[in-house]
């Protein structure tokens, strides 16, 4: 099977810092790196390194296509990543001491797909292909109606959280993904507990606590532990997470071992500094855990 993914393509910018500017605070960053980032970059690139047949469709700017060079070389398919007028979407991340991180996005190219554009590469799609989405672009609405019409289990990244997109996205999707902060945003914003709401599957990742897939329908819980490492640079670890968990789906692996393998991706990406250049291997997954 085939994993499509709308996603977002940044050029992240990585400030290292003793600790994350407080508001009005000016800090001096240690480094500065550049690298390949986007909530959708990241994903695609950990699904292609899980071992998954990967198709992105984005955008890029006229100073993308180094991007999308690094998209192929990690085995995306980017034919139907489009070079555009608008620039690049970029981030400004500070990646403080203890590994935690602040991002600032700019969403530049990532918002000039079309629902035509997505319609036409999806026309490729078959049943039971996976659609990743996030909330780096627009038209995720448009992408997650085109999927579920065709039959694609759409997976849906709540992230950044926007109350509204996932209201909209949510009646077309199979499984809701988010981190734990993402999650009580959303409770509070519904007023309904997690188990109540109207979706076949939610996955909540903890950080270094793991991950847990909740079934609403039935109320079953698969929790699966995070690894214990030092991170070093957590930006991307949940994007890592997913992108392997699809893989993993999509293989047709239960949510348990998908987790499991997920869960030993992120722990090695995290031990890394970057986003979508820290995504290991499928080999160095597999020997991690043996
Ligand atoms: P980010 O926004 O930094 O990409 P996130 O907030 O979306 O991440 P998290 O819940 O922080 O997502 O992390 C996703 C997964 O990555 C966790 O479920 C866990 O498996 C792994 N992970 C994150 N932090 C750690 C850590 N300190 N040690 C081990 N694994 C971790």
């Amino acid at each position: 099977m085939t994993i499509w993914n709308f996603g977002s393509i940044n050029a992240d910018c990585v400030y290292a810092v003793p600790h994350a500017p407080a508001p009005g605070e000016t800090i001096a960053a240690r480094a500065l790196t550049h690298g390949l980032g986007g909530k959708g970059a990241n994903q695609s690139v950990a699904a292609a390194r899980a071992g998954a047949t990967v198709h992105h469709i984005g955008g890029v700017g006229p100073d993308g296509q180094w991007a999308v060079d690094r998209l192929a070389a990690a085995g995306v398919n980017t034919a139907h990543v489009h070079p555009g007028d608008m620039p690049t979407g970029h981030a400004i991340i500070t990646v403080a001491d203890d590994g935690e991180n602040t991002i600032v996005i700019f969403a530049g190219a990532n918002a000039a797909t079309s629902p035509a554009r997505i319609a036409e590469a999806l026309s490729g799609a078959a049943p039971d292909d996976l659609l990743l989405l996030q909330n780096e672009t627009t038209c995720q609405v448009e992408a997650a109606r085109i999927a579920d019409e065709k039959g694609l289990r759409v997976v849906y990244s709540a992230a950044p959280f926007d109350a509204e997109a996932v209201r909209a996205v949510m009646p077309y999707v199979y499984l809701l993904v988010m981190n734990e902060g993402e999650a009580a945003a959303l409770t509070a914003a519904l007023g309904r507990d997690l188990a109540d709401l109207d979706v076949p599957a939610i996955l909540v990742t903890r950080g270094a606590d793991g991950a847990d897939w909740i079934t609403p329908g039935t109320g079953e819980r698969v929790s699966v532990p995070a690894p214990r490492v030092t991170p070093v640079d957590t930006t991307g670890a949940g994007d890592t997470f997913t992108g392997y968990l699809a893989a993993g789906l999509d293989t047709g692996h239960p949510p348990g071992e998908a987790m499991a393998l997920a869960a030993a991706a992120a722990a090695l990406q995290v031990q890394r500094p970057g986003a979508a250049d820290a995504i290991p291997s499928r080999d160095e997954v597999d020997a991690s855990r043996t």
